[in-house]
């Protein structure tokens, strides 16, 4: 991980010797439209010319890659979004909580499907007992996780790139509940 203030590199190890690579980038969307992602070095060049400066072994991951890069725009539901009661529906995972990536949604999409289906065998007959609990664990938990997501975007605006690494290590004691270092 590599987090910078409107910008970031994400790689990961996968099977069969992948390293898998996310680069995110805050941008309006124009800017991304003036982009053209059907000309893939072009596309990687104009990504990679944003991290300018950053050190070769990183940039590599955005221009050196075996597939072409490919444009997700990210969207976001508000933080602490909740319903009110409907009879007979309710929603799991992000369409319920889509919130910035932070390494959580699909562990929460899990929870919530398997604490849904805790809840409705516990209230055999009576679905509505069964979504409510499910609703009243599940909308505190996701303004929570969501929270964490908002926080650490605040620790990390308006820094130097410097202090990110001191930002990431705060922000991982913080969610952690461990003690800052004084
Ligand atoms: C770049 C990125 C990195 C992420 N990294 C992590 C991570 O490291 N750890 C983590 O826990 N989470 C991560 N997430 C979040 C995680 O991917 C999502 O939170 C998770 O996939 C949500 O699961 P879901 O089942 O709720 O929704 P989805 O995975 O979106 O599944 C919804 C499915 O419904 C289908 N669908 C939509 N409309 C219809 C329709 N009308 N009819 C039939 N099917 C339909 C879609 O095609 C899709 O397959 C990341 C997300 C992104 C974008």
């Amino acid at each position: 991980m590599v987090p910078s203030v409107d910008k970031g590199i994400h790689a990961h190890r996968e099977s069969g010797d992948t390293l898998h690579t996310y680069v995110s980038l805050s941008r309006p969307p124009e800017w991304f439209a003036a982009i053209d992602f059907t000309d893939p070095a072009a596309a990687a060049a104009r990504i990679a010319a944003e991290f300018d400066g950053w050190a070769p072994e990183l940039t590599a991951l955005i221009t050196d890659g075996d597939t072409e890069p490919v444009l997700r725009p990210q969207y976001t539901l508000p933080i602490g979004h909740r319903w009110a009661r409907v009879p007979g529906v309710t929603l799991i995972g992000d369409a319920a909580h889509l919130m910035p990536a932070n390494g959580e949604g699909a562990n929460l999409a899990m929870l919530d499907g398997a604490e849904l289906a805790v809840a409705l065998a516990a209230h055999p007959g009576d679905a509505e007992a069964a979504l409510t609990e499910y609703e009243q664990a599940m909308f505190p938990r996701s303004a929570k996780v969501g929270a964490e997501g908002k926080r650490f975007d605040e620790l990390l605006a308006g820094v130097g790139e410097d202090d990110v690494p001191r930002i990431l290590i705060d922000a991982f004691r913080e969610f952690t509940g461990a003690a800052r270092e004084s």
